[in-house]
């Protein structure tokens, strides 16, 4: 059986040469970068406004932008969709939930959202940890677990939660 033998190579083609620049073009170009760079130190410089730092929600907006992303409606709250770790791509997963009640001396926050639900999500891959803190009513506090009337907080890890959530996640 005769061996087939490898064509020699075709000499590679020159790479055609990079059109210089006029001097005319040049200087334009320099002038667009130095009016980028002026607009971003200007950007940085900025001093940010106070209500673009600070939005103020109504509770309901609130509630339903939490709505979009959590399921409120069972023993504890859970996410509704699967959770990429925004470091490495990874699978992430609720590992600790907190309720707490926001500190008494805030109390223009009692007729509004004064309680929270902090869920810490954990991903596999990495290690990240981070928390979501979602802001809820003193009736979804109790419905969570947390003894409202004695202002207690209430916290579970995954094997708790899990528990708790058997009956409503396997429903
Ligand atoms: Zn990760």
């Amino acid at each position: 059986m005769p061996r087939t033998t490898t064509p020699p190579k075709a000499p590679a083609k020159p790479k055609a040469e990079p059109r210089a620049k006029t001097i005319a073009q040049a200087a334009a170009s320099a002038v667009a970068d130095d009016e980028r760079r002026r607009a971003r130190e200007a950007a940085a410089k900025a001093t940010p406004t106070s209500s673009a730092l600070f939005p103020d929600e109504t509770p309901a907006a609130i509630g339903s932008a939490i709505g979009a992303w959590w399921d409120t409606a069972g023993p504890l709250p859970v996410p509704r969709r699967s959770i990429k770790c925004p470091f490495c791509g990874g699978a992430a997963y609720p590992r600790a939930w907190s309720i707490y009640r926001l500190t008494e001396h805030r109390a223009e926050y009692r007729h509004r959202l004064a309680w929270r639900c902090d869920v810490s999500i954990k991903c596999h891959t990495c290690a990240a940890v981070w928390a979501h803190g979602l802001a809820i009513t003193e009736a979804q506090a109790a419905q969570f677990g947390a003894n409202t009337t004695a202002l207690h907080a209430a916290s579970y890890d995954w094997r708790q939660a899990r528990d708790r959530l058997a009956g409503y996640l396997e429903r």
